[in-house]
Parts: C-alpha cells; structure tokens; sequence
C-alpha cells in the first residue's frame, strides 16, 4: 500500500485499513439499523392514514426553510446557533462518513470530484476541516447548557450527555486520523485539509509505527462511532436528525387555525368507532411522526401559559409521556391489524388516565398556539390535545362540570352563557341597527358574536364598531335574532358532534342570505367563520374589525382627529396574531389616533402570552397551579406600562386589545391588581373616541350600561 512503502516499515506496521473489518462493521451496523429503522416505520403506520403529499413545492420550500435552513433556531441565541452548527456540520459531514468506509478497502478512497486534486475535493477539505471545528464548538455549547448552566427546559439526562460525547468524540477522532496521516512525511500533499496540517507537527518525531497506530486509532474510532451513533437514533430524541426533514415535510398547510373535523360523525356513532383520540393507535401516522421528532428541547414549554402558571400541562412533557407510551407498547400495538377499528381487542389502554395523561393536564391548555409556533420542528399540540378531549367529552362524558353549561347553553340558548336568546339584541336599542332580513342588499354582515351580544363590557365594543361603521357610511347589517355562536367553544372543549350541528345551521342561515362578507369584532368567532367554515359549505370573505376598520382609516372614511393622550400597551390575542397573522392592523390604528403612544410588554406579537380565555377556559374554572394566566399576561402589560410611564411621565394609561375574550381576563386581570387607573380598551373604542370624540363614546358606554 502506498502508506506503507513510503514508510519503508512495513513489516512493523498493520496494513493501513481492512476490508474485512469495515465489511463486518458496515454490515453490522446497517443491518441492525434497517431492522430498527423498519419497525419504527410499522409503528407509525399503525396510525390513522393522513394525506401529506399534495403541494410539493411549498412543502419542499418549507423543509429547506426550517428543517435544513433551521431558521427557528435563532430564537434562542447561543443554543440555537450551537444547533445550527451541529445540524449543518452533520450534513456536510454526511460524505466524509462515506469516503471513510470507503477507505476500509482503499486506503486512498475518494470519490473522483472530492479527491483533494480537484477543485471541489479542495472546498469540500476545507469545509469538511471547518465543521469539524464548527461542531466541536457547537458541542461544548450544548455540554455548557447541560452540565453547567443546567437549562431546566432540557431533559438532563445521561443519554443526552452520552450523545453529546459520541459527538464530541466521532470529532476528534476524525481530526487524530488525519494528524497521524499528515505526521507521515510523505502525506503533507493534504495541507489543504488544515486542522490536521495545522496539529500534525505536535506529532513529529513520533515513530512511524506509533503514527499508523493512532492513524488507526484516529480511523476506526470514527467510522465505528458513526455507526453505533446512527443505531442509538432511533431509541433516542435524537431519532429527530431523521425525523425533522419529514416531519416538517409532511406539515399541515391547512389554515393554522383549523381542527379538522370528524367525518361521517353520525355514521361513527352508529358503528361504535372511535370519537377522536382514545388509545395510542388513534393518533394518526404524522402524529406519531411528530413523537419521534421531539427533540426534548422545551422551548414549547418555555412559552406555555399553562407550564409558567404552574399548571400540569407541558406540551414537552405531554409529548414525551406519549412517546414513552407508544415505545412500552409497540409489540402490542404492531400487532393490531384494522388501526381505525378500536375494538378493544388489542390496546386499549386509554392515553387519558392517572397513570398516563391526567385529566387537569389536558383541560389546561388554552389552545393559544405558542408551544406550536416555538417547536423548531413543527410539532403540533392543540389537534392532539382537542382530540383527547373529544374523547373525554363525547364517549367518555367526563370533562369539567361548568361545561355542561356551556354545552346546554348553546344547545338551548344559541349561547354559552345562557342568556334568552332574546336578549340577542338588547344592545341594539336607540341605536337604529339595520337588521339583514329587511336589508337583503346590505354590502357587509356584521357578525356581532355572544360576547358582543350578551357580555356588558363588550357591548361597548360593539357599539363603538356599529357606530364606526355607520359614520363612515358603510353598507350593513346584522343577522339579529338569527345569529347564534359559531361553536367555537363546543369545539375546543371537544364538543365536536355540537360544534357541527351549529356550524352547519349557521352555514345554511349564510346561504339563505346570499352573505358574501362578514367582519366581526371576535378573534373566536373570525378564526371558526374563516378557517373552519369552508368545511361546512361556508364560502364568504371574513374580515377582523381590525383590518376593516383600518382600511376605512386609509380610505379617509375614518378621520381620528381628536387627540387621545394615552399611553397604550397593546396585548395581541392568541387568535388574532398566532392564528391568523394579524399583527399589524390593531397597531396602526393606535398610531393612526393623535395622542397615543403604543408600547410592548415583554412577550409580543407572535411570542405573546395568551390571557388564559382560550380554548373553552372562559367557560370553566382554571387548573389549578401557582398563579393566573391573566394575572401573569397582565402584570407583563403593566410593566411595560410602568417603563414608559417612568420615562416620559404620563399619567394616561390604558390596555388594548382586539378581542372580547382577552377582554374580559385583562379587565379581570387589571382589577385584581387593584390599577383602576389603567383602562381597558378594544382598539375600536379608541379609535371611536378619537373619531366621534369622547363625549359620543361615553354615550355608547352609558348605553351599554342601560341595557
Ligand atoms: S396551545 Fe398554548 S396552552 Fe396549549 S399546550 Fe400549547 S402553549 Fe400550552
Ligand atoms: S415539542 Fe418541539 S419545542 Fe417542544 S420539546 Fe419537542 S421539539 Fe422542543
């Protein structure tokens, strides 16, 4: 071999690499992983089927984005950059595996373009050299966060410290192998390959048999730690450096904000099939997908409500214990041979119960999306959690007493508070409202919702809107005694059977009255007209307040004129922002008013925190757990009050928001911190007041009040 007559010792020396032992070790290493790899799959195709292969392109575009291009991982600086150096290191790091094995049988394997006489064997030596260095510093970061800092959203176990030293260790052994190869003179020709150039004369004067030796040492520990790292992927969260271009692959590109429904329900209920989630084999295969992906990073439970309130929900937490579920049971559940058909025979473990997912952890979960929009995979929580609710609520009947109201009040009353449904239009009195049944030809249908209806306090709001819409001459009406809520609430809570029935009487209502557009002053009820809807034969433009309004601003229809001098801290509503991308609308309205200084609590616009409402929480007591959602949202909202406050000596404070339901927890939230001083306002009301001025806003409060 040319190594060996270039020594001149060949006889001391081991032939510089084995065929036979890199045969073994390939095929050891291999088989196993294709056994493993193999099961892992029949384990995820015991899910329920799920399409995910239409729109190629975008999904493609969408991996690249965040599975390759990792571009959540910024987000959190130093350990974001460490993975983003590890993760591009393992991909370009991919081919030097490969000319590894290949050199167990040639000692000077290359393949041809990478061979460093070529212009790309010479870019790719430096790179290669390069994210060796890259990942051993990617590396230290992640044992810095694990055994000094001790980061409590990570999972300190040992696994993860063993993973980290394979790493670490598949690292140095590259660059000990290419040492001891440049340390032997006559292999200085790959200088181009620098870490090992740069190391190579601390080896000097070494004999040549202890440089073959450590060569080998170099080698062998490199391409067998390769191998034994690919065969602990799948038993570990590491599983995810396959998973996580798949898994983002295979992302839902539906609307954010849409559950999908249950199809044929009455057909289901007849058949005695499964209602949403009950055993493990109910998750479909890209929810199972998504349990191998969970890196066990917690970046989802950082930003929970629920996790930093105390509550027993982790979104991590919760994935983790249904990973560990699946795994304890994959011979069971591989067995199944009808997945959809839950007859009992098989597993029938329930996933929701004292041993596994506790009841208080599912029911404390506002749905707000964050966990969702944090997972640098793109592991979705709301779907799964609302599909062990649906479970809960319409085949086991267990679920939270006060929804029982709920539920009852909107079979009955068309709303969840239960008020007469009459009551629908107190709100409207003296103000001359048009109705859509004596206006067929109205341009827009302001959809008012149960809040604005019924609730004293968003009544306000929709008054100053109806008020806004009739000044700017707007052509509109309302539905009146047909509204009824869209069963936004009886679908979080899982209520799916009730949610279809409203959503499909509302439907029809729609059609009777040709509705082309719909704005509405709700987040809820937006996200469900909008998103949900065209699941029920709904087709029409939904438009937030918001955006309505702000267009009327921009066409001059709207002139705020009048100063409000306030100093203004603007909470984004889960439904709004996270789900539907409207940030900026709400904002510029406030900037659009003279007087208004617009400033930002500490988590905003898509990392804002939820005010505790969604989900169903409006309609139930909170989880128990060391504080309030609200409590926490709002103290954030003060304190970033209180910093203008101090800076520019204001006295004029108030809280925004555009939704009714955030509302009513700020309001709460405000009260209970005993800061009567600082109001709360929906955009629209400051918006009236700086159009109509103050005087014709009070009068819309005080006939709020009267009803
Ligand atoms: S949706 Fe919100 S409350 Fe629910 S798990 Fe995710 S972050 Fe927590
Ligand atoms: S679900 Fe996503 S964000 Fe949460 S721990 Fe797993 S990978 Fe991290």
């Amino acid at each position: 071999m040319a190594q060996a007559e270039a020594c001149g010792s060949l006889s001391l020396v081991q032939p510089a690499m084995s065929p036979i032992a890199m045969t073994i070790l390939l095929v050891a290493g291999w088989g196993l992983f294709a056994w493993s790899a193999r099961r892992r799959w029949k384990l995820m195709m015991i899910g329920r089927p799920e399409g995910r292969g239409d729109h190629v392109g975008q999904r493609v575009k969408l991996a690249l984005r965040f599975a390759i291009g990792q571009a959540r991982m910024p987000r959190y600086q130093f350990s974001g950059l460490a993975h983003v150096l590890v993760f591009s290191g393992f991909i370009v790091l991919l081919l030097r595996s490969l000319i590894l094995w290949g050199r167990g049988y040639s000692e000077d394997f290359n393949f041809w373009l990478f061979a460093p006489t070529q212009t790309l064997g010479m870019i790719y030596a430096v790179l290669k050299d390069t994210f060796v260095l890259l990942v051993l510093l990617g590396t230290c970061i992640f044992f810095y966060y694990r055994l000094v800092k001790r980061l409590p959203r990570l999972t300190l176990n040992l696994d993860g410290v063993i993973i980290l030293g394979i790493i670490f260790m598949m690292m140095l052994a590259d660059v000990l192998y290419d040492t001891a190869y440049m340390a032997q003179a006559d292999h200085q020709a790959y200088k181009i390959e620098y870490a090992g150039y740069i190391l190579h004369g601390a080896l000097t004067g070494l004999s040549s048999g202890t440089l073959s030796v450590l060569e080998h040492l170099g080698f062998w520990t490199h391409t067998s730690l390769v191998l034994i790292f690919m065969n602990i992927l799948p038993y570990s969260k590491h599983f995810h450096i396959i998973t996580a271009v798949p898994n983002v692959f295979a992302a839902d590109l539906t609307p954010r904000g849409r559950l999908v429904p249950i199809e044929d329900m009455e057909g289901k209920i007849e058949r005695e099939e499964t209602l949403g989630v009950a055993a493990i084999q109910d998750l479909s295969w890209k929810g199972i997908l998504d349990l191998y992906t969970c890196t066990e990073c917690g970046r989802c439970s950082d930003v929970c409500p629920a996790t930093k309130t105390g509550k027993l929900l982790s979104p991590k937490h919760l994935a983790v214990d249904l990973r560990d579920h699946l795994y304890a049971r994959q011979n069971e559940v591989m067995n199944i041979k009808a997945p959809s058909a839950s007859d009992g025979s098989l597993n029938s473990v329930p996933l929701v119960s004292m041993d596994l997912i506790k009841p208080e952890v599912l029911w404390a979960c506002t749905t707000c999306r964050a966990c969702e929009e944090e997972c640098p995979v793109f592991i979705t929580f709301v779907d799964k959690i609302v599909d062990l609710r649906r479970n809960l609520v319409m085949e086991r009947a267990e679920f939270p007493d006060e929804l029982q109201n709920a539920f009852r009040g909107l079979e009955t009353s068309g709303n969840p508070w239960n008020y007469p449904a009459d009551d629908r239009l107190k709100w409207t009195e003296g103000l001359d409202i048009p109705l859509i049944s004596d206006h067929p030809d109205a341009e827009v249908l302001f959809w008012v919702g149960c809040a604005g209806a019924f609730d004293a306090r968003a009544q306000k709001v929709t008054i100053a809107t109806a008020k806004l819409l009739k000044h700017a001459g707007v052509n509109f009406a309302i539905l009146g005694l047909e509204e009824t809520c869209t069963g936004d609430p009886a679908r979080r809570a899982g209520n799916e059977f009730l949610f279809q029935t409203m959503a499909e009487q509302n439907c029809e209502t729609f059609k009777g009255h040709n509705i082309k557009r719909i704005i509405t002053a709700c987040p809820h009820c937006f996200n469900t007209l909008k998103n949900e809807y065209p699941d029920f034969g709904g087709k029409f433009e939904v438009i937030h307040h918001t955006d309505f309004l702000l267009d009327l601003v921009r066409r001059g229809k709207l002139k705020p004129q009048k100063e409000v001098a306030a100093t203004v801290a603007y909470h984004d509503s889960c439904y709004l922002g996270r789900y539907n991308d409207i940030y900026d609308s709400p904002r510029e309205i406030l900037r659009s008013i003279p007087g208004v200084t617009v400033v930002e609590p500490e988590d905003t616009r898509d990392r804002g925190m939820c005010c505790g409402a969604g989900g169903a929480q409006m309609f139930k007591e909170e989880e128990e757990g060391d504080e309030r959602v609200n409590a926490v949202r709002t103290g954030q909202l003060l304190k970033a009050l209180d910093i203008v406050d101090n800076e520019s000596q204001t006295t004029n404070h108030a809280v925004a928001s555009a939704c009714p339901f955030c509302m009513r927890m700020l309001s709460d939230g405000i009260a209970d911190k005993q800061r009567e001083d600082v109001r709360q306002l929906d955009v629209a009301e400051v918006l009236c007041e700086s159009v109509l001025g103050k005087e014709l806003t009070a009068e819309t409060a005080e006939s709020a009040e009267n009803q």
